[in-house]
């Protein structure tokens, strides 16, 4: 089905995404699944094709414009890879460039983004802390204003990319109790008093580098405050849209992938006398995949054109991202059960997306939360 929103450099761009995954990433994803890592060039080479640009002025190394769209086929193509990890640790950057850019003094931007955006280092967002995720209002990990610096003391934990980068962006509480007390930091990973560890072994998600970070009296000086005091939350939770798009449009990848690998098999598999793509089970399930598939793709083109209009359609990206990961949930399912015992067998494209689908359904908001913020933006 043609999509009404393609332009020629929308076009150009998805293909080129889709040239690199294919090439460059797909051919190695379980080797490098299994190793837990992948090499760094694979950030350098991503940079250089312009994926962690969006958004980014062009002084700082970025593109110097914004399209929704292309973001959402850079995700749609990075799902299609079958090797989330790399795709998460490469793409965690994108979701802590934005504060960066949005927020910070130009001697910071200057300083953070164009070695960020060229993947020559890595950039990290931290947010969630051990007492919790969802509860966003609730960060405990504290910024004491002294002199012309801040203080941070505290832990986050989950943090993709957390280990190898060397900028983050943290959340921390410079004020009282709830939303009202939250502010944004840059802080640089060689600051004295911060250590990192890994959060060690993960369902899925394998060659992504996943950190708890420790903040022991971390001093930063006071222009790395992004943002107003106090006012950090808006600013998180705006920040979480892009990702969220993200996220989805991953999960409408993924679960192309799912269904392609289905009928490659279904194609190829003979039971009872005849190719399982013969059997109506199986073209059904088939059928009920792609339904699925193309709704949840044409909600992405959707979000995509408000984004474009002007508008942060923020309740239909929420209901967008728990759509996604139920329709991947089915879609990874369904691919594993007509893949039989084949599907079961560790290396398997399916395989590896079966495990990855509860990260899609908890990571960057869950869908509970996801479901509440839903409700609450329509005025319910
Ligand atoms: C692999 C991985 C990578 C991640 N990367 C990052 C990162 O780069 N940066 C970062 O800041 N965070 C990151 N996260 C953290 C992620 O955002 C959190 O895991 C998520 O927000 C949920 O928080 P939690 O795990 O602490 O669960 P909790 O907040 O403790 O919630 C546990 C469960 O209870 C449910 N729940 C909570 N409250 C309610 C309620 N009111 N009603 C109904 N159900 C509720 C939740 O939906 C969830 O299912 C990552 C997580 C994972 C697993």
């Amino acid at each position: 089905m043609k999509n009404p929103f393609e332009t020629e450099e929308r076009r150009a761009f998805q293909e080129t995404v889709e040239r690199f995954i294919q090439n460059e990433v797909v051919p190695h994803a379980n080797e490098w699944d299994e190793a837990g890592t992948f090499p760094w060039s694979l950030h350098e080479k991503a940079g250089a094709l312009g994926f962690f640009g969006f958004g980014i002025d062009e002084k700082y190394g970025g593109l110097g414009f914004d399209d929704a769209f292309m973001r959402a086929s850079l995700g749609v193509e990075m799902g299609r890879s079958g090797i989330g990890g790399a795709m998460a640790s490469i793409g965690s950057r994108n979701i802590m460039t934005g504060p960066i850019q949005m927020l910070a003094s130009d001697d910071i931007k200057m300083k953070v983004l164009p070695d960020v955006v060229s993947g020559r280092m890595g950039g990290a967002l931290g947010i969630t802390e051990p007492s919790g995720g969802s509860d966003v209002a609730n960060i405990k990990t504290t910024a004491r204003k002294d002199g012309n610096h801040y203080v941070l003391n505290g832990e986050k934990t989950f943090i993709t990319g957390g280990l190898n980068a060397s900028h983050f962006v943290i959340g921390a509480r410079t004020g009282g109790d709830g939303i009202a007390g939250i502010s944004l930091f840059y802080v640089p990973a060689d600051t004295p008093g911060f250590t990192r560890q890994s959060v060690g072994g993960k369902m899925g998600w394998w060659c992504s580098d996943t950190a708890s970070l420790f903040f022991d009296d971390v001093r930063v000086p006071a222009e790395n405050m992004l943002g107003e005091e106090n006012r950090g939350f808006i600013s998180i939770m705006n920040n979480f849209n892009y990702e969220r798009l993200g996220m989805t449009a991953q999960c409408v990848g993924m679960s192309r992938l799912c269904m392609d690998e289905s009928i490659k098999w279904a194609q190829e598999r003979k039971t009872f006398g005849k190719p399982m793509i013969a059997h109506q089970v199986i073209r059904h399930k088939i059928a009920d995949m792609s339904s699925k598939i193309d709704a949840l793709q044409a909600l992405v083109h959707q979000i995509c054109w408000n984004i474009e209009d002007g508008n942060m359609p923020v309740a239909e990206i929420s209901k967008a991202k728990f759509f996604g990961s139920k329709v991947l949930e089915f879609c990874a399912s369904e691919a594993m059960q007509i893949l039989g015992g084949a599907g079961y067998l560790r290396g398997s494209p399916v395989e590896r997306t079966y495990r990855e689908v509860k990260v899609m359904a908890i990571g960057g908001g869950s869908e509970e939360i996801m479901r509440d913020l839903a409700v609450k933006q329509m005025g319910l």
